[in-house]
């Protein structure tokens, strides 16, 4: 269980018997962003990954890396300058296939990442 994060310092705290995901950092950076977000769902899809662009859905720069500090500051950033706080769903750009979707319940974020995997569906 993750109990803390520090992107400044690229540190994570945590106990249990799994190490923490090196996604954890964009996790904590995600739940940051709003006390409505109880549920955050990290897939690798690539039907959804390569309609980003054709869905409109928030894309992290191709240059960062998962699992860095540079990668909290992009999803910071997304949630700044864009709509996926609306959308629920962002593409990391720079993580082959790498899809997030978040939401109140595990209900909610499903719903994201189904809603685009259908998009990607009809329009193929
Ligand atoms: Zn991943």
């Amino acid at each position: 269980m993750v109990t803390a994060y520090d992107p400044t310092n690229n540190r994570i705290e945590a106990r249990g018997p799994i190490r923490p995901s090196s996604e954890s950092l964009t996790h904590g950076m995600v739940y940051d962003q709003s006390n409505d977000i109880r549920v955050i769902l990290h897939v690798h899809s690539p039907d959804i990954w390569l309609a980003a662009a054709r869905l409109s859905l928030p894309v992290t720069a191709a240059s960062v890396a998962y699992g860095t500090p540079a990668m909290t500051l992009e999803v910071e950033r997304l949630f700044r300058e864009t709509d996926v706080r609306e959308q629920g769903i962002f593409s990391m750009g720079g993580h082959e296939d790498g899809i997030v979707a978040f939401g109140k319940t595990a209900d909610e974020a499903g719903s994201c990442l189904t809603r685009a995997l259908s998009l990607c569906l009809d329009k193929n």
